[in-house]
């Protein structure tokens, strides 16, 4: 029913360390600096984002603290609608025309999540936000990432990480003889326990076929060239 794209699609996923600029809450420049390379790259891509919401809140953290949990991840959705505003402010400031669909109901902030429409946005050359999750406790937006790019057709699933540039074989903070992959399976990711992405999200990603770039924020134009489809950090596939 979606006809062939005739652009490239991908879906970003921007977590909530890369709003906060590692802290509580909100940074504005990074934020800023994160929708000007959006910016830069939306004539040529068709672009949506999955945002997440660990700067403000995780339910399974909230949770050990003796709070119900789907009540903690109702806290850590709301907390992504308001990353998504933040970015979508940005966003516009820098030119782009943007919605944000929310899975959560909330009609004066966003619209509703309808796929269909999302998919019309990015034709128009808008670029897409989407917030609140899956709207389900329990979930992460990892999963979400994977289940959107299904869902609106992407290409690929963009992975933005923050202070690491890539996948290693070990964690290279700790050990100095680790090595950066060009290219990894879901198999390999899944049987060495890699954490790029939660387990979920990668499980559907591999029973779907759909390929991940897991990149690092920091280089210069690095989300730029992700985004445009330049090789960078490590390619994971089916
Ligand atoms: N969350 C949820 N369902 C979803 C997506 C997110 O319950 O579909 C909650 C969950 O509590 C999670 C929080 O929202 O901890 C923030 O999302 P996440 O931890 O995925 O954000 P990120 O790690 O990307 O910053």
């Amino acid at each position: 029913d979606d006809p062939q794209p005739r652009r490239r699609r991908v879906l970003l996923k921007l977590s909530g360390e890369v709003f906060g600029g590692g802290k509580l809450g909100v940074d504005p420049g990074t934020v800023r600096a994160v929708a000007e390379q959006i910016a830069a790259a939306v004539d040529e891509v068709e672009i949506a984002i999955v945002v997440g919401g660990g700067n403000f809140f995780r339910g399974a953290e909230l949770s050990l603290s003796g709070m119900d949990r789907s009540r903690a991840d109702y806290m850590g959705m709301l907390g992504t609608v308001m990353n998504c505003l933040a970015l979508q402010d940005f966003l516009e400031q820098a030119g782009v025309e943007t919605r944000v669909q929310s899975a959560i109901t909330m009609g004066q902030v966003a619209e509703a999540y309808i796929p269909r429409r999302a998919i019309r946005h990015m034709e128009k050359g808008r670029v897409v936000i989407f917030g609140a999750g899956a709207g389900l406790p329990y979930f992460s937006t990892d999963t979400v990432a994977a289940q959107r790019a299904l869902e609106v057709h992407a290409d690929e699933v963009l992975m933005a990480k923050s202070g690491v540039d890539g996948v290693y074989t070990a964690d290279p903070k700790k050990d100095p003889t680790a090595i950066k992959l060009e290219h990894l399976t879901y198999d390999e990711a899944l049987r060495r326990d890699i954490r790029v992405m939660d387990q979920t999200a990668m499980t559907m990603c591999k029973d779907n076929k759909l390929d991940m770039v897991v990149f690092g924020m920091e280089g210069e134009g690095n989300v730029t060239k992700a985004i445009r489809g330049e090789s960078l950090g490590t390619r994971v596939t089916a």
